[in-house]
C-alpha cells in the first residue's frame, strides 16, 4: 500500500506545486469506464470525476485539476454524451486538486454548481479557510461564480437522477461525499462518491491539538462504515482500490460485498491513528 500511502501523505499539498503540470502523475488522461449502470468514470489517473448520466441531464462530480477539464469533457464526449448536457457539478472539497478544474467546467457546461456551504465559501474564495489543515495562505485555484449550498443528507436532482449529500469532513471541514443508485437490468448499486478522509496537514499543524477536527473525522467514518455502499469510488481512485479491481476479471468488478466503505474508513481511521501517536512522541 505504498502507493495510496505516499499520495495521502502528499494530498493537496503537492497540487501547489504541480498546478499546472500536465503530465503531472495524477493528471494523466485514462479511458473512461462504465462504473455501473449510467455512472461512468472520466476522471484523469489519480483524481477521480464521475458523470451520472440522463436523457433530461447529466450530473458531473469534482473537476480535477485546473488543466484537466479538456481531459473530462473528451472523457465525456468518448462516451457519447455531451458537456453541455451537464446540469449540476457536485463538489466534493475545496483543494485546487478537485475543484481547480470547477470554474472552467461550469464555462463549458453552463451547469449549476452544488456544495456544502463551507466548500461552497472555498470554491467562491478560489482556495483553502485559514483553519484548513493545509493552510498555507495561497488563494490558487479559479474562483466559482455560482454556488448553490447543500444540506448534510439532502438529495439533489436532475430529471430522474438524484444524488445524496453525505458530509464527510475532517480532511476539510466542508468535505461531501456523494450517495446514489445506479441500476442494470433488476439490479440496482448504491454507490458512493468518497470524499478524501486522510490526516494530512501543513508543517506544525497538530491534529491533537483540534479536538473539533478529530470529532469531524469520527462523524466521517461512522457516516461511512454505516453507509450503502455496493460500489466505492474515493475521491483519489487508488485509495479505494478503483485500479486494482478493474483488473479482476469478474463482469462487474467495482462491486464488492458492501464492504468497500468500511476498508476505506478504516484505512483513514488507522493513518489518523498513527498520525496522532507521532504527534504524541509515541
Ligand atoms: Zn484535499
Amino acid at each position: 500500500m505504498i502507493k495510496p500511502l505516499l499520495a495521502a501523505v502528499l494530498c493537496g499539498l503537492a497540487a501547489f506545486a504541480s498546478a499546472n503540470a500536465a503530465d503531472d502523475n495524477w493528471n494523466k488522461p485514462v479511458e473512461p469506464f462504465q462504473i455501473y449502470g449510467n455512472s461512468y468514470y472520466v476522471g484523469v489517473s489519480s483524481l477521480s470525476s464521475v458523470l451520472l448520466t440522463s436523457p433530461q441531464g447529466h450530473i458531473l462530480l469534482d473537476g480535477a485539476y485546473p488543466d484537466s477539464p479538456q481531459r473530462i469533457a473528451a472523457s465525456i464526449s468518448k462516451l457519447g454524451f455531451r458537456i453541455q448536457d451537464v446540469k449540476l457539478i457536485l463538489s466534493s472539497h475545496g483543494h485546487m486538486d478537485h475543484a481547480g478544474g470547477i470554474a472552467e467546467l461550469q464555462r463549458m457546461s453552463g451547469a449549476t454548481v452544488v456544495a456544502s456551504p463551507l466548500t461552497a465559501a472555498d470554491l467562491k474564495r478560489g482556495g483553502m479557510d485559514k483553519d484548513d489543515p493545509q493552510f498555507v495562505g495561497s488563494t490558487p485555484f479559479a474562483k466559482v461564480a455560482k454556488v448553490r449550498t447543500v444540506r448534510d443528507g439532502e438529495a439533489v436532482k436532475v430529471g430522474l437522477l438524484s444524488v445524496t449529500a453525505m458530509y464527510t469532513p475532517g480532511h476539510t471541514s466542508g468535505g461531501t461525499s456523494w450517495t446514489w443508485s445506479s441500476c442494470e437490468q433488476d439490479r440496482c448499486a448504491s454507490i458512493v462518491f468518497a470524499d478524501s478522509i486522510n490526516p494530512v496537514s501543513s508543517d506544525g499543524y497538530k491534529f491533537n491539538a483540534h479536538p473539533q477536527v478529530l470529532k469531524q473525522y469520527e462523524q466521517s467514518f461512522a457516516a461511512l462504515e454505516q453507509a450503502s455502499c455496493d460500489i466505492i469510488i474515493a475521491v483519489h481512485p487508488e485509495f479505494s482500490g478503483t485500479w486494482d479491481k478493474l483488473k479482476n476479471g469478474k463482469p462487474h468488478p467495482l462491486l464488492d460485498g458492501g464492504d468497500g466503505c468500511k476498508a476505506y474508513a478504516r484505512q483513514s481511521r488507522d493513518n489518523l491513528g498513527l498520525r496522532l501517536a507521532k504527534e504524541a512522541g509515541k
